[in-house]
């Protein structure tokens, strides 16, 4: 079978050791040698989320702790603030709405981050402001948003720090505790290199109190039975078991190479795909703003953009992201994190040249894979 290259921003590749972990026979969860697993696992997660606080491991997408996220605090009439600078930004504010927030709604123009002394303006003019909701990596446009400042700005008021880290937890950094994040959630198949149906929650203690006191009805995603079931390394209900298994090799193996290791190779990349774009005489499409965890391109113009993703990955088996909503055809997407590595880059590059030439753009052909070469040594 020819292999399939994937530059997604999810799922992402698996590493040979996931998925020698998936292929494993399955044990049943309430035993001692699957606590043994949930506990490792539970250790280097709270390594990887660099926090002291309880993680809890759902099992569900990463929109369902999100969505747990917004359940297990947001009431009725609440007033939250939403900063929405694409897709997933849109996520938390119909997650907010759903539960009936009352939203003070910061729009931010795709392809920019917020400015967090707006934030910080409204906090100070609004002290019923409950929660916070931010995304990290904002994956529909690339762009970065500065959860250093903003944690730094709302950890003094009455508010709760909740950041969407999907796309950037294990990708880029990203310290809960030093950054005063009250719950970052996260899921498994992207820069943690699992299949999808995992997802995870990081609870503060200011968090804690909030979901102790919220009144709203909640049942699967109840973060209060998770945390009873997680006082004797039990989850409430059947748990992803295999993916879990797969997560603690993962997750050891992120230990061993360290966080910093993984970092750092990813902005190389980073750095380096960028530079590749460029010396393809394209444009970058957030070029002041962009997170290393994936580089967003323009499509030059005359070229149909779904289709050059088409291409490559039906003819090829090269499969990049398109633009969503609003930049679909305009934008295309590269992610490099993960198990994404040097081959799969190289590999990329050729194809896009290839494909791009043969829609009829004019460049100097192999600059791409020369100059990405070059960069990544
Ligand atoms: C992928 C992604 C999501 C959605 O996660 P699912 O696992 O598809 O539920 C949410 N937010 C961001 C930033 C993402 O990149």
């Amino acid at each position: 079978m020819r292999r399939n290259y994937l530059l997604t921003p999810g799922p992402t590749p698996l590493p040979p050791y996931a998925r020698k972990a998936l292929a494993r026979e399955i044990i049943h969860h309430r035993t001692p040698q699957f606590q043994e697993i949930l506990k490792e696992a539970h250790e280097n997660l709270k390594y990887v989320f660099q926090t002291k606080n309880d993680v809890y491991i759902l099992t569900s997408s990463g929109t369902g702790a999100m969505e747990a996220a917004v359940s297990n605090t947001v009431c009725p009439g609440d007033r939250v603030v939403v900063i929405e600078g694409g897709k997933f930004g849109e996520r938390w504010t119909e997650l907010c709405k759903v539960f009936g927030a009352n939203i003070e709604l910061v729009k931010v123009e795709w392809g920019n981050a917020v400015d967090p002394a707006i934030i910080k303006d409204i906090l100070d003019k609004d002290k019923t402001i409950k929660a916070v909701f931010a995304t990290h990596c904002e994956t529909s446009t690339g762009v970065a948003t500065n959860i250093r400042t903003l944690g730094n700005i709302i950890k003094d008021t009455p508010a709760i720090f909740v950041v969407d880290a999907i796309s950037s937890l294990g990708a880029v950094e990203i310290k809960t505790d030093d950054w005063s994040i009250d719950m970052l959630v996260s899921g498994s198949q992207k820069g943690l290199m699992l299949p999808p149906g995992l997802a995870f929650i990081s609870v503060s203690a200011k968090a804690g109190n909030i979901i102790d006191a919220c009144k709203n009805p909640r049942y699967y995603f109840d973060l209060r039975l998770a945390k009873k079931a997680w006082a004797k390394t039990d989850t409430p209900f059947t748990p992803g078991i295999s993916t879990i298994i797969a997560l603690s090799e993962v997750l050891k193996q992120m230990r061993k190479e360290t966080l910093d290791v993984i970092f750092s190779r990813n902005k190389k990349f980073a750095e380096a795909v960028k530079k590749t774009m460029v010396a393809l005489g394209l444009e970058l499409y957030a070029p002041s703003a962009s997170s290393d965890s994936i580089t967003p391109v323009k499509v030059p113009t005359g070229i149909d953009g779904v289709k050059l993703v088409k291409v490559m990955r039906d003819k090829y088996g090269v499969a990049i992201a398109e633009g969503q909503a609003q930049l679909k055809g305009k934008i295309f997407r590269i992610a490099h994190m993960g198990y994404i590595r040097e081959k799969d880059l190289t590999v990329c590059i050729k194809i896009l040249e290839k494909v791009l030439s043969d829609m009829g753009y004019k460049f100097k052909r192999g600059i791409g894979v020369k100059t990405l070469k070059k960069l990544l040594g």
